[in-house]
């Protein structure tokens, strides 16, 4: 059945592709997103936008009341920027949190929460699952994790139908490379592939990371909105595969056919070395696996209006 979601950060990388996927499926999709990061090429001609701040924005409520569903990933998503300017960083990722967790609540709005795999931070745990210890290093993982809290709090005291997903490293077209300098080692190596500069590792190369193509972290998004009993339940969004910076050079090489330069540098102070998460609970609850591994998500790296 056809139902009316509204989507924070509609606009960006994520956001985007899950308003296609939404629209594909016949669903009536509103973006609310104030274009920080955002782009109007992201998005169809015609769609019903609100170019507002989501802390800001004054019609929460006539929004609220025709909706079936609130997809909010409207954030500072870049960790630096997080660290270099915390107030702009608490005002989007915990102040706007909370207004939407207030005003779903209220309106018995269900909403999908993105949170991020950084809530696990220097936890050495391989692999990751949601009974391991979060153990925030950055600014940015911290206000995710307490948008975590938020929601089992406004769960418990309000009855909000919230889930939060942990999404490990998301990779795909549209992913920033300029604007948001740690957004993606993926996106920055494509795009310097482009412009026929030398690609640089910091450190051995040997450092692992879950690599997650966008068209999965969509199906999760939906899967989980879908979900009856969301009970302010975390799950990490991730494959439980790890691939190290070398092995994915590698496969750019072979899918993309080029032969880039590599420089290897000294390592950033405080990089974590291996990152894994454990998707056995996702699987699980939501039956979700996921459809693409890094050859094919990156074989179609070509293709920016992919995919589900
Ligand atoms: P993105 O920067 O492409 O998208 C964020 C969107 O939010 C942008 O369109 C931006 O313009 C908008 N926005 C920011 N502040 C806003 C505000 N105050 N009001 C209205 N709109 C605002 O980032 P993304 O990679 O698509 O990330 C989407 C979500 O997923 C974020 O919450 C991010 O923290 C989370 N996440 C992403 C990854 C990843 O690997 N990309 C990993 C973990 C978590």
């Amino acid at each position: 059945m056809s139902q009316h979601y509204v989507i924070t950060g509609g606009a960006g990388f994520i956001g985007s592709h899950l308003v296609d996927a939404l629209l594909l499926q016949g669903h009536r999709v509103t973006v609310i997103d104030n274009f920080s990061t955002g782009e109007r090429k992201n998005l169809p001609e015609k769609i019903e936008l609100i170019d507002a701040d989501i802390v800001e924005y004054a019609q929460w409520d006539s929004l609220f009341k025709d909706c079936q569903g609130c997809f909010h990933l409207a954030a500072v998503a870049s960790v630096s920027k997080c660290s270099r300017d915390h107030h702009l960083a608490h005002h989007t990722n915990v102040l706007g949190t909370l207004k939407i967790f207030e005003l779903a609540a209220a309106h018995g709005v269900p909403v999908v929460f993105a949170s991020s795999s950084a809530v696990y931070g220097s936890n050495p745990e391989l692999p990751l699952s949601e009974a391991s210890n979060p153990e925030p290093q950055s600014i940015y993982a911290v206000d995710k994790l307490s948008c975590e809290f938020y929601a089992r709090a406004f769960h418990k005291s309000y009855g909000l139908d919230v889930v939060s997903l942990r999404f490990f490293n998301v990779f795909g077209p549209r992913q920033h490379f300029e604007r948001n300098l740690d957004s993606g080692v993926i996106a920055n190596f494509i795009h310097q592939i482009k412009k026929g500069e030398t690609l640089t590792i910091f450190g051995t190369g040997e450092q692992t990371r879950d690599f997650i193509y966008v068209a999965d972290v969509v199906r999760a998004l939906q899967l989980a909105m879908e979900q009856p009993n969301k009970n302010a339940g975390i799950y990490n969004v991730c494959t439980g595969i790890g691939h190290s910076i070398n092995q994915l050079i590698e496969i750019i090489k072979n899918q993309l056919s080029i032969l880039p330069k590599i420089d290897y540098q000294s390592a950033h102070v405080g990089d974590v070395m291996h990152s894994l998460g454990s998707p056995k609970k996702i699987q699980e609850a939501l039956g979700f696996v996921p459809e693409y591994d890094l050859e094919s998500g990156i074989k179609n790296y070509g293709n920016p209006s992919i995919i589900v």
